[in-house]
C-alpha cells in the first residue's frame, strides 16, 4: 500500500491528517521518525503523496531525484510525489499557502516594500511568495543580520510587514515581534502563527484599521497545494475556507463580557448545549481557586483584592481552547484582561437594557445605579467586543444568535 501522510518528529499538535482527511485523502497517516530511522523509512515505504515537517525539510532532499524550482528556491522541501516515472519529487507548498493567506486577506504585495522578521525557513518561502507576487523591494530583519532590530528606522516605509518568527506563538503569546507605530505606511499586517488566532501584533493591527491574516489561511492553503500534487488535480478553493473554519470553530473561545446581571450564563449554558462546548465561567474559577463566595472576597479585600483574582482566573481560562469563556461584568475595567481575551476568543458583549439587569447575589450590583454603571463600562465592551448580541427574554434565542455568528465568523 502507498503511504500517505506525514513525517516529522514531534507530530502530536499538528493538524496536517484532519485538513487532508477533509480534502479526500482517507488514509493520511502521522508518523513521527528519530533521525537515524529517515533512511529505513525512504527504502521501506512506497510513496504515494507526502509531507516532510520539522526537522526534516532539508534532510530528505539526498532521497529525492527532483526538486521544484519552489523548493530549489526555498532551500527545502515540505511535499514529497512519485512521479509517472517512479521518481520522488520534492515540492515546498508554503510559498503558494503564503500568497493564498496575503490574496485572501486583501493584502496587496505588488509593488509594495515588503519587511519580513525571521531568518528561518519559512521567511525563504515568504520571500519567493513576495517575488512572485512582484514586491517592490524584500527585506528580511534577522537579529544577527544587516538588517536588524537596532535599525529598523531603515524600514520606516515598509507597506507589508509580515511576522515569520515564532514570537507571540503559544505556550508565550505574551510576546511582539514589533510594534506597528514605526511603520507608519503599514498597509497589511501578515502574521503566521495561527495560535494563538490573534497574536498581539494582529491584534494592534486591527486597533488600527489595517488588514491582516493570522496564519491558519496559509496552513490550509499549502496543504491543499500539497494534496494536489498527491492526486494530480486541482482542489476548489472552498475547501481552504471550509476546513480553516472547522479549524477555527474547534480551537477557538466563544468569550462572553456584558453587564452584571446580562444574562451570559444563562446564554452561555444554552449554548453550551447548542455547541457542544464546555463553559468556564470565571467567577466559578475564582471560587473554587480561592476557596471563598465573591461576597467573602470582597468583604475580606474589596474590589481590588477580587480583580486580582480575576484576573488570574481570566488569564488561566484563555489558555483553553474551544470553550466558552464567561466573564464577570467588570472584567473590562482591568486593562491587562484585553489581551488574553482577545487573542483566545471572538468576544461578544451581550447587551441589554440597563433597566432590566438582574442584581441577585452581584456585590457591585446591590446598591449601584446601574444606568450610570452601564453608562461608564460601555466605552470599555465596545472596546473588547468583536460582535455585540442583544440578549432576547428567552436565553435560547440569545444563545442561538451568538452561535449563527460564531459559525459564520469563526475565522474573522
Ligand atoms: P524558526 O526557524 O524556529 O524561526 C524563524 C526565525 O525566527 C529564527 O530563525 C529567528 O531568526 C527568529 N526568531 C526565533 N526566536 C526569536 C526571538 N525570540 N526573537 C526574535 N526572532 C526570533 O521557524 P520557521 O520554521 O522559520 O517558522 C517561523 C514561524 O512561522 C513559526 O511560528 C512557525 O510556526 C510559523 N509557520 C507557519 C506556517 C503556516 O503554514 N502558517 C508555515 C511555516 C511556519 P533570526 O535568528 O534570523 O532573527
Amino acid at each position: 500500500m502507498k503511504y500517505y501522510g506525514l513525517i516529522g518528529r514531534h507530530l502530536s499538535h499538528s493538524y496536517s491528517r484532519m485538513i487532508h482527511t477533509e480534502m479526500g485523502c482517507k488514509d493520511y497517516l502521522h508518523t513521527e521518525l528519530e533521525p537515524e530511522e529517515l533512511g529505513a523509512f525512504f527504502k521501506e515505504q512506497e510513496i504515494g503523496g507526502m509531507n516532510v515537517t520539522i526537522p526534516y525539510k532539508k534532510d530528505v532532499l539526498p532521497y529525492l531525484d527532483i526538486i521544484s524550482p519552489d523548493a530549489e528556491e526555498i532551500g527545502c522541501v515540505n511535499t514529497i510525489v512519485t512521479d509517472d516515472h517512479g521518481k520522488l519529487v520534492g515540492h515546498n507548498t508554503d510559498a503558494d499557502g503564503f500568497l493564498w493567506m496575503a490574496e485572501n486577506a486583501g493584502i496587496e504585495m505588488g509593488g509594495k516594500k515588503v519587511l519580513i522578521f525571521g531568518g528561518g525557513g519559512a521567511q525563504l518561502a515568504v520571500r519567493r511568495a513576495a517575488k512572485v507576487a512582484g514586491a517592490r523591494e524584500i527585506i528580511t530583519v534577522s537579529r544577527s543580520g544587516e538588517n536588524n532590530y537596532s535599525n529598523l528606522d531603515r524600514h520606516y516605509d515598509a507597506e507589508v510587514i509580515v511576522n515569520a518568527t515564532p514570537v507571540g506563538m503559544y505556550p508565550e503569546p505574551e510576546g511582539q515581534i514589533v510594534d506597528l507605530d514605526l511603520f507608519p505606511e503599514c498597509e497589511g499586517v501578515l502574521d503566521l502563527i495561527y495560535n494563538p488566532f490573534r497574536t498581539n501584533l494582529l491584534i494592534q493591527a486591527e486597533n488600527k484599521g489595517i488588514p491582516y491574516a493570522n496564519g491558519l489561511s496559509m496552513l490550509v492553503a499549502q496543504a491543499r497545494r500539497a494534496e494536489e500534487y498527491f492526486k494530480g488535480e486541482s482542489i476548489d478553493e472552498c475547501e481552504i475556507k471550509r476546513i480553516m473554519s472547522i479549524i477555527a470553530g474547534n480551537t477557538r473561545n466563544i468569550v462572553l463580557v456584558g453587564m452584571p446581571g446580562s444574562g451570559k450564563s444563562t446564554a452561555g449554558r444554552e449554548l453550551a448545549r447548542l455547541s457542544g462546548k464546555e463553559i468556564i465561567d470565571t467567577d466559578d474559577e475564582i471560587v473554587k481557586s480561592v476557596g471563598m463566595s465573591i461576597p467573602e472576597i470582597f468583604e475580606k479585600g474589596g474590589e481590588a483584592l477580587f480583580r486580582q483574582y480575576e484576573k488570574e482566573a481570566i488569564k488561566k481560562a484563555c489558555e483553553s481552547f474551544g470553550k466558552i469563556i464567561i466573564t464577570g461584568g467588570g472584567a473590562v475595567k482591568t486593562e491587562d484582561n484585553y489581551l488574553p481575551l482577545k487573542r483566545c476568543g471572538r468576544v461578544y458583549h451581550l447587551e441589554r437594557d440597563a433597566s432590566t439587569l438582574s442584581r441577585n447575589g452581584r456585590p457591585l450590583s446591590q446598591n449601584a445605579d446601574l444606568e450610570e454603571m452601564y453608562r461608564q463600562r460601555l466605552p470599555l465592551y465596545q472596546r473588547f467586543r468583536d460582535a455585540v448580541i442583544e440578549v432576547s427574554a428567552d436565553a435560547e434565542e440569545t444563545a442561538e444568535k451568538i452561535w449563527r455568528d460564531f459559525c459564520e465568523n469563526s475565522c474573522n
